[in-house]
């Protein structure tokens, strides 16, 4: 069954310039796929009579389409976590974040956690998510099957820490375990539907081994493997990088020797760096995830976006749910321009094609065009604001005042997967 969509359609295919259908429309096949899109006309209409003749014409002609959101960079197991106030990230980690992800294992209540979870990204209008998810291989295993079963678009891997030699209190296990159970995980779940891929996630650098480390990248670069990890967050962080590892001049540094630092690498944050840290990343395509939420929550510092942009690195944003509060990418959108002054479109952008790019999905998902998957979130205007606005006055005031509330209905390849109840 083919269903057309008439709406506002909005889409931002470069970061200097958004699209604007006032009058527009998405049609979508069968297979949730985009078949057509644009400015609605006579044309046509009368090139699809047969489907406004049936019936399937869904009108949201009072509301805003855009390509929904990609969160770059999130936690699962500090779901319930949001919101703790008044402390840095190692004291954050030590007293709310650890002992949270100790008590994970699988049983049902954590698959009503974890649904809960996806279905708060797909409320926010975020269809697709890169995540951290725990130590444990049971719990991110059935954060998976999970997933599957909803049909949530995931980037997941289990936590890597390896070094008890760190004074951070976190859980350890050993290397050959890390390493043999995420190659497990890999293996089961990587590819599956165009939907389901693996990311090797080590935590961050002080609670990491070389050793480790080096496995990781092997891995991952002989197989085109994801890796996503911590760089550079706070000054306290780097302190004890240097001390752990002396050999190595900076923390990035540490990274590249071990050879973390791919083209399908996602570093979060990388705030504190110095511009021989910035040619690295640069060098070897690493991608970032820029989640200015978090960063204003523990006080982490602020990220230089635009010496990663003069440096050519392709970044998107996260949430980072949960040292950052808010799951929706119109928060992080505003938090973004706070740290610098990110225009409007360019900051859309960053939450849907420039992420799709980083991640290298831009085939199926991130902008409106044909034979990519119908990935798209309705939007209410927000309130004063009225149908006639125009398109950059539009994005300011979505970006400025919008949040969840203003999500009618998501989709994820053509298929309702949000609604909201009125
Ligand atoms: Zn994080």
């Amino acid at each position: 069954m083919f269903r057309i969509f008439r709406s506002r359609v909005l889409s931002f295919p470069r970061p200097d310039f958004a699209e604007d259908f006032p009058d527009g429309f998405i049609l979508v096949s069968d297979k949730g796929e985009i078949v057509d899109f644009g400015k609605w006309d006579k044309t046509k209409e009368i090139k699809y009579q047969q489907i406004i003749r049936q019936n399937n014409v869904i009108d949201f002609t009072d509301y805003v389409i855009l390509p929904a959101f990609i969160d770059m960079h999130l936690h699962l197991p500090q779901f319930h976590l949001r919101g703790h106030y008044g402390v840095s990230l190692l004291d954050w980690l030590k007293e709310y974040i650890i002992p949270a992800e100790n008590n994970l294992t699988t049983s049902e209540k954590n698959e009503s956690f974890i649904k809960a979870f996806y279905q708060e990204m797909w409320r926010s209008g975020t269809t697709t998510a890169l995540i951290f998810s725990s130590n444990s291989m049971k719990f991110t295993d059935q954060a998976f099957q999970v997933a599957k079963k909803l049909g949530f678009r995931t980037i997941l891997g289990k936590v890597l820490s390896d070094n008890k030699y760190s004074s951070i209190k976190i859980p350890i296990e050993s290397t050959e375990k890390s390493i043999r159970e995420s190659i497990q995980l890999y293996e089961k779940w990587n590819g599956y539907d165009n939907l389901l891929y693996y990311a090797f996630s080590p935590r961050f650098g002080p609670a990491t081994t070389e050793k480790l480390l080096k496995e990781v990248g092997e891995f991952c670069s002989k197989n085109s493997v994801y890796i996503h990890t911590h760089l550079a967050e706070t000054i306290g962080e780097i302190n004890l990088v240097k001390k752990l590892f002396p050999k190595y001049k900076t923390y990035t540094e540490l990274y590249y020797k071990t050879g973390i630092l791919t083209p399908k690498t996602i570093v979060a944050h990388a705030i504190h760096l110095k511009e021989s840290e910035y040619k690295l990343l640069a060098k070897t395509h690493t991608k970032i995830a820029h989640c200015p939420s978090s960063n204003f929550f523990l006080h982490s510092g602020l990220a230089n976006t635009q010496k990663m942009e003069d440096y050519g690195i392709e970044m998107g944003l996260g949430s980072d749910v949960g040292a950052g509060p808010s799951f929706s990418l119109f928060t992080i959108m505003r938090d973004a321009y706070y740290v610098r002054s990110t225009p409007p479109a360019q900051a859309f952008y960053y939450a849907t094609l420039g992420a799709a790019k980083a991640l290298g999905l831009d085939d199926r998902i991130g902008s409106f065009a044909n034979g990519k998957d119908a990935d798209f979130v309705v939007v209410k205007y927000p309130y004063w604001c009225t149908k006639d606005v125009s398109r950059t006055r539009l994005l300011s005031q979505l970006m400025f005042r919008g949040d969840d509330h203003l999500t009618i209905e998501t989709y994820t390849r053509g298929r309702r997967v949000y609604q909201k109840t009125l």
